[in-house]
């Protein structure tokens, strides 16, 4: 049960004052949260300015630079209101001060109240930008104005918070400074010796100071209170991974001992050798599954590495012992793929392999589940439609979550509180730095794949300003005529409000009608809203040669592997991650042909975007591309949390806060080792922590443990 003392902050943001459902909204997106209902009055309090205006400047009228905010004391002369019916023009409040006289202009604003902010004769500071219009000073729309009596309600330094549509930035500040009202007194779950050498505030007050900085230098990452919340929020994390990791291991292991003969029959049947990292990931899987310890294993691999072949030995291993395994992806698409591969794979060794996602209905459905509750179906191979309560597998011995790069740490919570504790082999795509693996993982073994499989032609990555399409489209027509094929990635629509972003089916018809007849017919479409039939013809259809050329958002960025695709272009390159952008690229240069990405532009390009895509056409080193996107982008776009729906670190900062990291890490085992059930009372103020850091789930999960 969440602590009582905590219920004031657990309050939704629409009972603060000011929130309505509209600002609700706006605020869940800009916090992260599922939406009004799931964002809480703690949601504000934990989100950080992003920037602040200064408005300590004061000067006279005429001597406030153009465009600089300033806070300035003037006297009142005259309204000139708008003329009646005329609404387009603005009403002006003429003021002065001993250096001149400039216009307070507003527009559709209300006379009442303009009248009752600034009565004619009186003296009032009124703080803003100042600009000059035909060498004339003015200030649209005050920020602020206030009577010369309550001088000191004008906030001299004010934080600025990240906004969406929908949220006006006062709002925002009285909500949250309702937000830090409602905090009550907390207990110290931080070490002592590490507060006293950081003169680390305690957790409100850091949270106070967050939302009150004094000047530039606390907005900085390296400030107490910065540091305190960033460690918080840190430590929150690692304690929850731990705490998954403490359970998982506590369950009773199942020691998987194979000769290896249905492995041998699977290599024998593939076309190539093993790489050496894939054999020394695999002897690395086959040892952990031979271990009384339950397996926690992370296969990290850059697109392309072959990390469904690692998956594959350790499948065949936990069969031959007389198991079932399970390979969960992040997509139906993804997963229909797998289903393809893996029973190729396993049919040499005479493996029974079944899909099961959430579009098996009905009888299919049942004897599906039957298959797998009998131990028939050895592998099955789906989406989270695998976990759900409805499924119970015969001998359920080692689970292979494709996480790609969008981690799904409530899945893998979801896995083990079923009461099912298989190994777990986790694979992911992003070749993601220590620091990010640590953060999204806690603690676990990892394997790398660092070879490429052999035969690997490198691929050339050019930028296009898309002024040039029609070259492209040129390029497109002579390759697909020598029977070439290529992708066309469009960036996801999302309810269009990127208007000027081309939606991918107005670019597919758009190439349908460029290539003319014979070559149109050839073009085929897949994005998120088809339904998974229609997904999975269009990508058959392309994977057999009957279309060459594939239109599609980023559905397919997943893990798709069509190793004779040897074109992708890529519209709208610089709205996508570098990590993204390098996972698309990896979906040619699979097969023996030379291929090529282009990514096209739409210019002009910022200084991030241009040094973004140059890292691309440098290098093909995933690790190098990930360092990169870490530097220029920060780790929670890097992560992929915000389709993931991981809490991503709103506090701390992984380049800034590594050191931070490291210790939370430390503390979060040594806590455990002592204090497993956190039952002492400092065991009582972290999970408090948990709960105030929205990582609650891991406290559900502690109490099933
Ligand atoms: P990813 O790591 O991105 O999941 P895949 O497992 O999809 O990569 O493998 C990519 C491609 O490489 C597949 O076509 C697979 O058959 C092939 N492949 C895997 N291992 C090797 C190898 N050792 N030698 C040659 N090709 C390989
Ligand atoms: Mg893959």
């Amino acid at each position: 049960m969440r602590p009582l003392e905590l219920d004031p902050l657990f309050k939704t943001v629409e009972s603060l004052p000011g929130i309505g459902p509209k600002s609700a909204e706006a605020l869940a997106r800009v916090t992260g949260r599922d939406g009004p209902e799931d964002t809480r009055a703690l949601d504000l309090l934990l989100f950080p300015p992003h920037a602040m205006i200064d408005r300590t400047l004061r000067t006279g009228i005429t001597e406030a630079p153009e465009g600089t905010i300033a806070t300035l004391k003037v006297r009142v002369d005259r309204h000139q209101p708008s003329p009646p019916g005329r609404k387009t023009v603005p009403y002006r409040v003429f003021v002065h001060d001993g250096t001149g006289e400039m216009a307070l202009t507003f527009f559709h604003s209300k006379q009442a109240w303009l009248e009752k902010i600034l009565p004619v004769g009186e003296t009032v500071l009124v703080s803003g930008k100042v600009e000059w219009f035909n060498g004339r000073p003015s200030m649209v729309h005050p920020d602020h104005v206030v009577a010369e009596s309550d001088a000191d309600s004008l906030p001299l330094i004010e934080p600025v918070y990240p906004l969406t549509a929908g949220l006006s930035p006062k709002l925002l500040r009285r909500a949250i400074e309702a937000a830090i009202d409602l905090m009550p007194t907390l207990p110290e779950w931080a070490d002592p010796h590490l507060v006293r050498r950081n003169s680390f505030p305690d957790m409100a007050a850091a949270v106070r100071q967050l939302h009150h900085p004094e000047s530039a230098l606390d907005l900085e990452p390296q400030t107490a209170a910065r540091r305190r919340l960033a460690y918080d929020e840190l430590l929150a994390g690692q304690l929850s991974l731990a705490l998954v990791r403490q359970t998982l291991r506590k369950l009773p292991g199942q020691t998987v001992h194979a000769e290896g003969r249905l492995r041998g029959r699977v290599l024998e049947a593939l076309p190539f050798s093993l790489t050496g990292s894939q054999q020394t990931a695999v002897a690395d899987i086959l040892k952990d599954m031979a271990g009384s310890d339950r397996m926690l294993r992370l296969l990290q691999g850059d697109v392309g590495s072959g990390k469904t072949a690692v998956a594959m030995m350790a499948m065949a291993n936990a069969v031959e012992a007389g198991g079932q395994a399970v390979l969960m992806a992040p997509t139906e698409i993804l997963a229909r793929q797998h289903y393809a591969t893996i029973r190729k794979m396993a049919e040499a060794a005479g493996i029974e392999v079944a899909v099961l996602t959430s579009r098996a209905k009905g009888r299919e459905r049942k004897d599906l589940l039957e298959k797998i509750a009998s131990g028939q179906a050895q592998i099955v191979i789906g989406t989270h439609a695998l976990f759900q309560d409805s499924v119970s597998y015969a001998s359920l011995t080692l689970a292979v979550v494709d996480e790609q790069h969008r981690f799904g740490v409530h899945q893998r919570l979801r896995l083990t509180a079923k009461g099912t504790a298989p190994h777990m082999l986790v694979m992911t795509a992003t070749p993601i730095p220590r620091t990010l693996v640590l953060a999204a993982f806690g603690d676990m073994d990892v394997s790398k794949l660092t070879e490429k499989p052999a035969g690997r032609q490198p691929i050339t990555t050019v930028t296009i300003p898309d002024e040039r399409i029609e070259e492209i489209v040129e390029r497109l027509r002579s390759a697909l005529r020598e029977g070439r094929k290529a992708y066309w990635i469009c960036p996801l629509v999302e309810d269009s409000q990127d208007s000027d972003l081309m939606s991918v089916e107005t670019r597919h018809s758009s190439l349908v009608k460029a290539l003319g007849p014979e070559l149109g017919r050839q073009v085929s479409l897949v994005h998120g809203r088809m339904s998974a039939d229609e997904k999975d013809q269009a990508m058959s259809a392309f994977k057999s040669g009957e279309t060459r050329l594939l239109v599609a958002t980023t559905v397919i960025e997943v893990g798709v592997d069509v190793p004779d695709a040897t074109i992708m272009v890529i519209e709208h390159a610089e709205r996508f991650g570098l990590a993204q952008l390098h996972q698309l690229r990896g979906r040619v240069g699979r097969g023996d042909g030379a291929s090529s990405c282009i990514l096209l532009y739409h210019g002009p390009l910022g200084e991030t975007a241009g040094a973004r895509l140059s890292v691309l056409r440098e290098t093909e080193d995933g690790f190098r591309i990930a360092e990169e996107d870490l530097k220029l982008r920060g780790e929670g776009e890097v992560l992929g949390t915000r389709q993931s729906g991981m809490p991503g670190f709103r506090l701390a900062n992984l380049s800034a806060h590594a050191d931070l990291l490291e210790i939370a890490r430390t503390d979060a085992r040594a806590i455990l080792e002592t204090d497993p059930g956190l039952t002492s009372p400092r065991g009582a103020a972290l999970r408090m922590l948990l709960y105030l850091m929205r990582r609650d789930e891991a406290i559900r999960f502690l109490r099933a443990g």
